[in-house]
């Protein structure tokens, strides 16, 4: 478990240091935007849907270093996915967060997200890492509808 929660807090710092997907997709078909007011973490997801493809994903916004990561390792994890695929995804790693500390996560098909279980230590902090999940969602499924952690 130390293991895990070492390398959950590298790949926190890197991604929140270095952002993959960061900034404007000026050949946007969508966005949404989330919010999370426990933490105040605010984000900007734009999206390119393709057919049935997410072919493109960026993002902005502010927040704290969990959520900012969590968007990056997002971004990084559906790009180039079906829009069944990505969703699927969100499923799972939804499940991962809020399966409680005292479980074993399942981490069947979430790839090296599997480090984002290592929030579950911190349950104020587990909407942080949520919320651009729960915005992934709402730009697939309802584009003009703002994502809400609460
Ligand atoms: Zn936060």
């Amino acid at each position: 478990m130390s293991d895990l929660s070492d390398l959950y807090q590298e790949v926190i710092l890197d991604h929140n240091r270095r952002p993959r997907n960061w900034g404007a997709l000026p050949d946007e078909t969508g966005h949404a935007e989330g919010y999370n007011p426990l933490c105040g973490d605010r984000l900007m997801l734009h999206v390119k849907i393709d057919g049935d493809r997410l072919a493109g994903i960026s993002f902005e916004g502010s927040g704290c270093a969990i959520s900012k990561a969590s968007a990056s390792l997002m971004t990084d994890a559906v790009k180039g996915r079906t829009l069944t695929e990505a969703l699927d995804l969100f499923d799972r790693v939804h499940d991962m967060l809020t399966t409680p500390i005292d479980q074993p996560v399942d981490e069947s098909g979430v790839g090296k997200l599997a480090v984002l279980a290592g929030v579950r230590e911190f349950p104020a902090r587990v909407k942080c890492a949520s919320l651009a999940w729960h915005t992934l969602k709402s730009a697939i499924t309802n584009p003009h509808e703002v994502a809400r952690t609460e």
